[in-house]
């Protein structure tokens, strides 16, 4: 079935993320160590380095997945992608079993030729992370289908600015993802709601009523992840 991959933690909960089946489904997240980003603002630091993950072989991963009895898996990081041959064997092996999957990558590399993944979650990374200039050629983000978000986290005004614009090009390239704004705190312990009423005016204001506003739900009510 495959080799091992470097893993952080498999645990269930609810997904907070924005996804093609809704925020607040349940889902079993496949957490992947290593990171070829260091966003200034990450919220998941302990899974930036592949040291920090075990080495879990496809077999046992689907093993403790299919333990925990939730249909849907929502595959992270770290990044994924950075592990793309295995991954392709765990989605391959997560298809076969009739798992709807989700994936959230970082926007650095297309998620070419992965068939059986029903949703793709590609950030586009703005200023305030420091990792703009790691962004893919517009091409990756406009051959992305109609279940899949790019998804911009904006923690002020110039990265709205910046993800506007983004945003208005792509639709003009004919865009067929859908486009969410994440409001996103600086730090793990700066207020996260203020960010959010502004990012919903600053849309209102422009009348960008496509946009949808992505909610962390997990961090609006602190659940915590098990390792
Ligand atoms: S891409 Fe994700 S995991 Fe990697 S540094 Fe940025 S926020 Fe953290």
């Amino acid at each position: 079935m495959g080799g091992d991959m470097k893993i952080y933690s498999i645990f269930n909960s609810i997904d907070g993320e924005i996804n093609h089946f809704g925020q607040g489904t349940f889902s079993t997240f496949i957490r992947m160590a290593g990171c070829n980003l260091q966003c200034s603002w990450c919220d998941t630091k302990y899974a930036q380095d592949s040291n920090e993950g075990s080495e879990v072989n496809i077999r046992t991963i689907m093993k403790r997945v299919k333990s925990i009895g939730c249909r849907k898996v929502t595959i992270t990081g770290g990044e994924p992608l950075m592990q793309g041959e295995e991954l392709k064997k765990l989605i391959g092996a997560l298809s076969h079993e009739g798992f709807k999957i989700t994936i959230e990558t970082n926007g650095t590399q297309p998620p070419d030729g992965m068939p059986g993944v029903s949703s793709w979650i590609v950030d586009y990374k703005m200023p305030s992370s420091g990792m703009m200039h790691h962004m893919m050629d517009d091409r990756g983000f406009l051959a992305l289908g109609p279940n899949d978000f790019i998804k911009f986290v904006i923690t002020d005004k110039p990265d709205y600015n910046v993800a506007v614009d983004k945003y208005e090009k792509l639709k003009k390239l004919k865009l067929r993802a859908r486009v969410a704004f994440s409001p996103g705190a600086k730090g793990m312990f700066s207020p996260y709601q203020p960010i959010i009423a502004k990012v919903i005016q600053w849309i209102k204001n422009d009348k960008l009523f496509d946009i949808i506003i992505n909610l962390q739900l997990h961090r609006l009510v602190e659940i915590n992840e098990e390792k």
